[in-house]
């Protein structure tokens, strides 16, 4: 039978599932088979059509009540006589609008779906005998995979062998519980949440290990076949957009309401009672058809200039822009809203290992019951030397016997004068506590050393790593130990267990148990402990603690080893097994260096006002000394235990929380309260996470950051955010980010604001003051209108970082977008503009005996460079732009280039003269329009400065806090 017919894997036995694909349970496929089945099947991907088509979308666009507002009005524009110019306009603005929301959409969906590529995901095969990690595109079936727990399954996989399995298999069958699986065959007609001994593609391990044989890949595996139920919307809605659509459709009502109030008064002006205007328009008399023409259209040219349209969609692109500002900066966002929480951050808990540290691990110190040993050489790189250090006894002994007596580890033409702390070689004797110790780092480890172009790399766990480097620098081959005692069991590390064990035939017969982990927890199960002779005597628990604490204190990470002899027959490690009667054999400290950029990072943070805390699996004592090396915390700084932690009530911890920097031997459960502690005092919380039973911790902080690289599936699942390098530094840079994209929605919403709101009130004095000719045309201002929101304020989307912004205190998330700063501006700068453009058009009318039209025109065109002129201002919002940098924004130099040549082409070509009823005008105009432009823009300026010397004035010996 091919496998090509088979339906049912669950219905049949792992042996024949193994026949049936020509694999095998211990070797997997070979590479060449696997090659030419890729080739065959395709790559294990999930490919078909997937989300709402363009032109949906785009139809979309006009799914706005606002929109429906325009069209009607735009429509009664239209049969209107003599006014279709001003329709045309106005179904031109819907239209515009409708491309730039949907190009803006488009853009924001294709830079977040983009991210999605970049967390690809690889999986452990076995291919030609050995284990290996491959992209898990390229699985074929028959594939054999190894999974743990955290791990993603990556294809539709049959169960071969597993240990503790438990599944979550909710984006399948909905069922939120994870399950626990079995080998065993079952019936054919289970349906897909009852088979136990399957595994699907996309669900996620979260407990236990398993191998399984690939049986489906792409869009055979369940999950291919029902992608198009999981169309993925991206989503591209936050808190701060859907807040500020409210606002924004809030506020177009009340628009619309003045709007219609003014169009009332105008017809009211006219002098007519409604029954005849009534009878007017429906007999089309000429005098009440232009009242009511000209009524309308400049109440809607009322209502279209105040809306701000663009604002929603400005925001969702800003936002946008900076979730690709931040993928440059290794930090991949999985949900939009983290973007605007980013920068409002002010606690950031952060694990160390590989995230604060460099997680390059190298043993420098192995401690045994009765001696010390030191191991030099930094790296992988397995060269240096394995030294014994000279201790008080030693040198004893030599002195009474002119030999070394201690067990013969050193050679007896060591130096007859040594001294406390001497190094001298060793000779690493057989079944001696050394050996034993060593040979316990290199069989219970899942890492590989390999060598590529010159460099030594782990692949695996760096702590295990450094182990195999400490055994080759003692002369011992991992190969030959490993093949010498055969693995017949392993307990894989994990950081609740907090240890490691594996089960070995002995080569003289016999099995043993070998274990390593935390210190507290593996001197526990101690009893004895074997000396360099290889006797065993009873174990000196408060010594060795001592000792392990000296370690921890020089900021090593210790690890301790031990051993324990299991029954003859006995094939499989059970938790029983490990319950105590071990023997200690030794510990091993390795260095971590921390990472120097997070060092520089950690200081960013709290020059920022950002509150960094380290939250640690590792030992009280090396965290201390790491945070202190960091700088996390000075000398006084102390340490909060998971022990301690678990053992004081809510009410304490928050007492203590805020103060404490350093938590460790924390457990994830540990985890969850801490965020939880920090939010009741109102911080906006990141916590790192990379295991399981982080995700509940990772869910509950304002921003879960998982590690890109050690990260397990499940806690990416969980997270807003991923790191790709799993560095400190790029979280520190996304809340720059973060604070950069608030910012430049702040500048955004206040060039918009006051742009609208001046452009309404244009034509609302207009009206309201009954004026016998107005300053700007109905038609004149919908074209502003829809010229100047795309050429000039898209353009703060694209705005560069403010230098600084990391000088300022954490945003307060409860802080309203519109400030009274802000609001004060919209009022001063719209009725600036609205005075320069009637000032100008009057004094042309009145002294100039300027025609009607030559007067509105420039009014139009005070408009227009007032806007062009205050983008400039916005560019900071704080600072002077002489200080931000004329050109460092290119985009708004070329918006403002483009916006003259529009308004070049308004004022002198002819046919746009017709369309709009404009006039060219004499070049002094243009100066006269320059020079109220600038001199508003030096008003802004003079207000900006102000407040900067209050903001000093209040913060006299402080970096600029602008809040
Ligand atoms: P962080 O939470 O900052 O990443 P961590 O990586 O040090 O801290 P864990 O991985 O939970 O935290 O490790 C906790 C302890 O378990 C370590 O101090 C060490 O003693 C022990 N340990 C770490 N890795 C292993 C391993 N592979 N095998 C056995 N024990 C280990």
């Amino acid at each position: 039978m091919s496998w090509r017919e088979i339906q049912a894997w669950h219905a049949h036995e792992g042996n024949e599932i193994i026949g049936v694909f020509e694999s095998d349970g211990q070797q997997g496929l070979t590479s060449a088979e696997a090659e030419k089945r890729l080739q065959e099947v395709g790559p294990n991907s999930i490919t078909g059509q997937r989300g709402i088509s363009p032109v949906k979308r785009f139809m979309l666009q006009f799914c706005n009540p606002l929109v429906y507002v325009l069209l009607v009005a735009g429509t009664i524009t239209m049969l209107m006589p003599g006014h279709l110019v001003d329709a045309s306009v106005i179904f031109g603005v819907v239209l515009v609008n409708a491309i730039v929301g949907f190009v803006q959409e488009s853009r924001a969906k294709a830079a977040i779906e983009a991210l999605n590529k970049l967390v690809s995901l690889d999986a452990n095969v076995v291919r030609d005998g050995h284990p290996r990690r491959i992209d898990a595109a390229h699985l074929v079936p028959g594939d054999v995979v190894q999974l743990q727990s955290g791990d993603r399954v990556p294809a539709d996989l049959r169960l071969l062998h597993l240990r503790d399995l438990q599944i979550n298999e909710s984006m399948l069958t909905g069922e939120s519980l994870s399950v626990n699986k079995e080998r065993e065959t079952l019936a054919e007609d289970m349906s897909l949440a009852d088979r136990k001994n399957m595994a699907y593609s996309g669900t996620l391990v979260t407990y236990g290990q398993t191998t399984g044989i690939v049986v489906a890949t792409g869009n055979r595996t369940e999950l291919g076949r029902i992608s198009h139920l999981l169309e993925s919307v991206t989503e591209i809605a936050t808190p701060l957009t859907r807040r500020l659509s409210r606002f924004s459709i809030l506020l177009s009502w009340i628009i619309i309401g003045v709007a219609a109030f003014t169009f009332a008064l105008g017809m009211w002006r006219g002098g007519y009672s409604l029954p005849a205007y009534v009878a007017g328009l429906f007999s089309g008399e000429p005098a009440i058809t232009e009242i009511f023409g000209n009524t309308f259209i400049s109440a809607v040219a009322l209502a279209v200039a105040a809306i701000p349209e663009g604002l929603p969609a400005a925001v969702t692109i800003i936002l946008a822009i900076g979730v690709s500002r931040m993928a440059k900066r290794n930090a991949i966002i999985r949900k939009l809203p983290a973007v605007e929480t980013l920068g409002s951050t002010a606690v950031i808990c952060s694990d160390k290992t590989g995230t604060l540290t460099k997680n390059e691990m190298t043993v420098a110190r192995i401690i045994t019951a009765k001696a010390r040993y030191r191991v030099t050489g930094v790296g992988y790189q397995p060269k240096g030397e394995l030294l014994r250090e000279a201790t008080t006894a030693t040198i004893e002994n030599t002195a009474q016997h002119g030999t070394n007596r201690d067990g013969g580890f050193y050679p007896s033409d060591a130096p007859a004068q040594v001294a406390p702390g001497d190094a001298i070689p060793v000779v690493v004797e057989n079944s001696g506590a050394l050996q034993q110790c060593i040979h316990c780092g290199v069989l219970c480890n899942n890492s590989r050393l390999v060598h590529n172009d010159g460099i030594w790399l782990v692949e695996g766990d760096p702590t295990e790593g450094a182990l195999l480097t400490s055994a080759t620098k003692g002369g011992f081959e991992p190969t030959r130990v490993c093949a010498e005692y055969p693995t017949l069991d392993t307990i894989p590390f994990e950081s609740e267990r907090q240890y490691m064990a594996t089960l070995h035939r002995l080569p003289e017969g016999g099995t043993m148990i070998y274990m390593k982990g935390a210190v507290e927890r593996v001197l526990a199960l101690c009893d004895t402990a074997l000396t360099e002779e290889g006797a065993t005597v009873p174990i000196d628990r408060e010594t060795l603690t001592e000792l392990a604490d000296m370690l921890a204190a020089e900021g090593l990470r210790v690890l301790t080893f031990a051993r324990k002899p299991a029954t003859a027959e006995q094939l499989a490690l059970h938790q029983d097994n490990l319950n105590g009667g071990m023997t200690f054999l030794g510990f091993q400290g390795m260095i971590d260096p921390p990472r120097p950029e997070a060092i520089a990072a950690v200081r960013a943070c709290q020059h920022a006002g950002i509150i960094v805390k380290m939250i640690t699996g590792d030992h009280a004592l090396t965290a201390r000394t790491i945070a202190r090396k960091i700088g996390i915390i000075g000398d006084e700084g102390s340490v909060l235990t998971g022990n301690e932690l678990t053992s004081i009530s809510d009410e304490e911890l928050s007492a203590i929380v805020e103060n404490t920097h350093v938590f460790a031997r924390v457990a994830p459960e540990h985890k969850l309260r801490l965020v939880r502690a920090l939010q009741a005092h109102d911080y906006v919380v990141a916590m790192t996470g990379d295991g399981v039973n982080d995700a509940p911790a990772l869910r509950q902080a304002d921003i879960g950051v998982a590690m890109g690289i050690t990260g397990t599936e499940v806690s990416k699942d969980a997270a807003d955010m991923i790191l790709t390098d799993d560095n400190f530094a790029s979280i520190e840079a996304a809340v720059e980010e973060g604070r950069g994209v608030y910012e430049n929605l702040r500048k955004f919403i206040t060039w918009t604001l006051p742009t609208s709101a001046g452009e309404g009130m244009l034509v609302l004095t207009a009206i309201l003051l009954a004026l016998p000719v107005i300053p700007i045309q109905p038609v004149q201002i919908l074209w502003i209108n829809l010229t100047t929101a795309v050429a000039l304020g898209m353009m703060l989307a694209f705005e560069p970082k403010e230098k600084g912004l990391m000088q300022q205190l954490p945003r307060d998330p409860k802080e309203p977008l519109l400030t009274p700063i802000l609001l004060w501006r919209t009022a001063y700068v719209s009725v600036l503009m609205v005075i320069g453009a009637y000032a100008l058009f009057m004094w042309k009318i009145e002294n100039d005996d300027t025609e009607k039209l030559v007067a509105q025109t420039i009014a139009s065109s005070v408009v227009v460079m007032v806007e062009l002129t205050y983008l400039f201002n916005t560019r900071s919002l704080t600072r002077s732009i002489l200080s931000v940098g004329f050109f460092s924004n290119p985009w708004a130099i070329f918006g403002a280039g483009m916006m003259i040549l529009l308004q070049l082409a308004f004022v002198y070509l002819p046919f746009m003269n017709k369309l709009f009823n404009t006039r060219p005008i004499p070049l002094i105009a243009w100066l006269e329009i320059a020079a109220i432009a600038i001199a508003i823009h030096i008003i802004v300026e003079i207000e900006k400065w102000l407040r900067r010397l209050h903001a000093k004035s209040q913060t006299p010996n402080q970096p600029a806090v602008t809040r």
